[in-house]
């Protein structure tokens, strides 16, 4: 079981595993990506301190260089699902688990919305892992809401399984070769149904659905880990990152505004001290 599993690969989430190894901790570190595509993004930063008008795409190259010479690894996997078990936590990402005693989550803010509804029905017609939830719905109806072309072999494997499944698709050059797959080229707005996921909504539109595979390189705080506490979409934290729940952590964009390179970085090493402040808690 791993110390400690960091989430994003943000600044906040190379900080957090900057101080860890340096702390020595045991830790493992997931991202969707080897470095935040918003770092990369940016045109030209200005407010870095020690590196004036470097290139967004020079700057995700140092966190890279950076990590990498200090011999820290990244995982890249999305991460489904965080649950509590036995006082330590199991993260979820498609067909692997990993246990740790705490978590850092560094998962910035979400590009893409959760849809009306979608966290009412995870786990009752919701799912963001194809590989894992697929089998379900053998033979059934299902929708697709698709992010990024990294993830159209998922939507592949599902059609095979599905006895019809729409594919929302939210990026340029969609192409997808299953002949068992419908485009619908409209942006789901809502998710209805009774116990279970029912149908989508759009704009001049529904379809009835069995189930909603969301495939996106995140998962909203409150989805990612029932029972978080979130306030307008940020997860609430105190003065030391520390969670509602005991044990996680959050640093970063994801815990309010400013949105800023030096704000996230900041938090995620003050997330990874109190992480093992708390760990050696833990040992008492
Ligand atoms: C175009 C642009 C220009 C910008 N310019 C500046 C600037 O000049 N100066 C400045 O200070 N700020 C700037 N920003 C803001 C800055 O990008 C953010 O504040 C910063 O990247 C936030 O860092 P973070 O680590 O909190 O989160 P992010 O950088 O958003 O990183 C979050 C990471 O978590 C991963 N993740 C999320 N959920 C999961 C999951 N479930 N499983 C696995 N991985 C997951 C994401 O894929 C991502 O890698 C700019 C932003 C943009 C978009």
């Amino acid at each position: 079981m791993y110390d400690t599993a960091v989430i994003g690969s943000g600044p906040a989430g190379v900080s957090a595993v900057l101080t860890l190894k340096a702390l020595g901790k045991n830790f493992i570190w997931l991202a969707s990506e080897p470095v935040s595509k918003k770092v990369g993004q940016a045109e030209l930063v200005r407010n870095y301190p020690g590196l004036p008008d470097i290139t967004g795409s020079a700057l995700a190259w140092t966190f890279q260089n950076h990590y990498e010479g200090m011999g820290i690894t990244l995982t890249e996997e999305v991460v489904n699902g965080v649950y509590e078990t036995d006082g330590y936590f199991t993260l979820l990402a498609r067909d692997k688990q990993f246990e740790a005693k705490t978590v850092i989550l560094c998962i910035g803010v979400e590009s893409v919305k959760p849809i009306a509804g979608e966290e009412t029905f995870v786990g009752r017609g919701v799912s963001y892992c194809a590989t894992c939830d697929g089998f379900l719905y053998k033979g059934k109806t299902i929708g697709v809401l698709c992010t990024d072309k990294r993830y159209e072999h998922e939507i592949e494997y599902l059609a095979e399984i599905a006895q019809k499944t729409y594919v929302f698709p939210l990026y340029r050059g969609y192409e997808i070769k299953s002949e068992k797959a419908e485009t619908v080229m409209k942006t789901p707005l809502k998710l209805t149904g009774g116990t279970r996921l029912e149908r989508v909504e759009f704009k001049g539109g529904e379809l009835d659905i069995d189930g909603m595979f969301i495939l996106k390189g995140a998962v909203s705080p409150s989805s990612l880990v029932h029972g978080l506490a979130v306030e307008d979409g940020h997860i609430k934290v105190d003065r030391n990152y520390r969670t509602n729940i005991p044990g996680i952590f959050a640093a970063g964009d994801c815990t309010g505004r400013p949105y800023q390179y030096i704000k996230s970085a900041g938090e995620g090493n003050s997330a990874a001290h109190s992480a093992v402040e708390y760990l050696a808690e833990l040992k008492k």
